[in-house]
């Protein structure tokens, strides 16, 4: 009988679950949204019930839609949303607060308290202070449900990223543990130690008891006792990372980035971390058996969303995929640049306080022109990104491995190329993040045998080669400069 791999992949938005075949082919999907909560200014939450509750359907829709049974599958992965914290009670497992979504900036004045201590956090972490990462967040629920520290002393709370909360539930509340990916995204894990820090959790002070235990990504976690005796989970990994794996990013200099409302670029920098002093994040790329493999991260903040600027805000376009037919109206962006830094500018420039602007128009500037700086933008703000890894990893990244919605647009994929000089592969399965993770459960249930069977299953849908003269392209960049300087010059 054919087996299939089920991954689930739980977002801010939605929670999807995916069939892979043993080619790697996603062969059937199911979906739900979730309703995102938000309670005042700068919070972001998501209710951890609704989440399980749309785990449990997505997998009964999946195999209902399929007309399988639990029988029918090899084996679990989960793949999530990084760094959002939830908090529950051992007994009941009933959560004692929403989940407080990575996004949300409820903790801010939490980070701020330790700002003094910023270098000592980044060098055991290669994270920053940042109410991204969950470490904040736990201290939030902690300090304002009332009773909370006195119950966490005495082991009646448990944490959880949501690859933990799923688990717990998936395994009736059996197993309280973490992947590795997941872990260093926390702000309590040392990345050199591959363990929960003694000092930081004693920093922030939160009780070692309610974490859960670090396991590597591809490992047996147990079954899914919720469905199946005999159905175990085994993978887990935070989305960024199983991305990276799913690209089949397996060797240090394998680089791939995500075209979604933001761009996230991660690098496989092999066994050893390496400390970036320009902003990018030290991350676990995933563990393998005994092997740790490392990855720099870094993000632009505004990617796809600059299109979704032009549909909605600007309303020169009405459809994301319109942005292509109106930049290929023109030959050239003609000197027009746009800077579609609305909340700030990211790597290497951290420069919160800048907002967007647009330059060099003329009486001859048009929409297409307009459509096409900012398709451009988004290339340039990733080969900023990119630039930096090179130099502080000290790698040459001649490839880009490529997905995310706004990689269907051919503009944006061809100037890419060209002004990083890269060649840009993207795949024919675009769902690469739930594809890593069926990957890793795989690999750990012997459906693969090991990397080399699953690089042969890879399957590049097009190839992107740079064409444009190099004299061009650099008096492009030149002009991007400019412009982020000019940018930078009117706060
Ligand atoms: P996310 O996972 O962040 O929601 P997706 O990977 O679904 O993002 O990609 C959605 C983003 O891609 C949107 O910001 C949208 O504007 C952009 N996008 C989608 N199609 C195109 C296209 N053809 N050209 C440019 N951008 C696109």
């Amino acid at each position: 009988m054919h087996k299939y791999i089920l991954s689930i992949d739980q977002g801010t938005t939605s929670t999807r679950a995916i069939l892979f075949n043993k080619k790697g082919e996603a062969r059937y999907r199911a979906f739900r949204e979730l309703t995102c909560l938000f309670p005042k200014e700068g919070y972001v939450e998501l209710d951890p019930v609704q989440i399980w509750i749309s785990v449990v359907d997505v997998i009964n829709e999946v195999l209902i839609t399929a007309n399988k049974t639990m029988a029918d599958i090899d084996s679990i992965g989960i793949t999530n949303q990084r760094e959002t914290t939830i908090i529950w009670d051992r007994l009941t497992g009933k959560p004692i607060y929403n989940a407080i979504v990575w996004q949300s900036r409820q903790s801010q004045e939490i980070c701020d308290r330790f700002i003094e201590k910023k270098e000592f956090i980044h060098e055991r972490t290669g994270l920053l202070i940042n109410s991204y990462f969950s470490a904040s967040k736990i201290r939030f629920i902690l300090e304002n449900v009332p009773g909370a520290m006195e119950r966490a002393k005495k082991g009646e709370l448990l944490f959880g990223t949501v690859d933990t909360w799923i688990l717990y539930r998936l395994t009736l509340g059996k197993v309280h543990a973490t992947d590795i990916t997941n872990a260093s995204r926390t702000l309590l894990f040392n990345i050199f130690t591959k363990d929960w820090d003694d000092e930081l959790l004693a920093l922030f002070d939160i009780p070692k008891v309610m974490l859960p235990t670090i396991k590597p990504s591809s490992y047996d976690y147990g079954p899914a006792s919720y469905f199946s005796e005999t159905v175990h989970i085994q993978a887990m990994a935070g989305d960024q990372h199983a991305a990276l794996f799913g690209q089949n990013c397996f060797k240090p200099g394998d680089f791939k980035n995500t075209y979604g409302t933001g761009c996230f670029m991660l690098v496989n920098t092999g066994t050893k971390p390496v400390l970036s002093k320009k902003g990018l994040l030290t991350t676990i790329a995933w563990q393998i058996g005994d092997e740790v493999v490392y990855a720099l991260e870094g993000s632009v903040f505004v990617g796809g969303a600059a299109v979704q600027w032009l549909r909605d805000g600007l309303k020169i376009i009405d459809s994301a995929a319109e942005s292509e037919i109106e930049a290929l109206k023109v030959k050239d962006s003609d000197g027009v640049y746009v800077v579609p830094s609305f909340v700030g500018l990211g790597t290497p420039y951290w420069d919160s306080d800048v907002r967007g602007a647009l330059f060099g128009l003329t009486r001859a500037s048009t929409k297409s022109h307009i459509c096409r700086a900012t398709l451009e933008a988004i290339a340039f703000q990733s080969k900023d990104v990119i630039d930096v890894m090179k130099e502080e990893a000290n790698i040459a990244i001649d490839t880009i491995r490529v997905d995310g919605g706004a990689t269907a647009n051919n503009v944006l994929m061809q100037f890419q190329s060209d002004i990083c000089r890269a060649t840009i592969l993207r795949p024919a399965c675009l769902e690469t993040t739930s594809l890593g993770v069926a990957y890793l459960a795989g690999l750990h249930s012997g459906f693969y045998n090991d990397l080399n069977e699953i690089a042969k299953l890879h399957t590049i849908e097009k190839i992107y080669k740079p064409k444009m003269a190099k004299a061009k392209v650099d008096k492009k960049c030149v002009g991007w400069q400019k412009a982020i300087m000019a940018t930078r010059a009117f706060k």
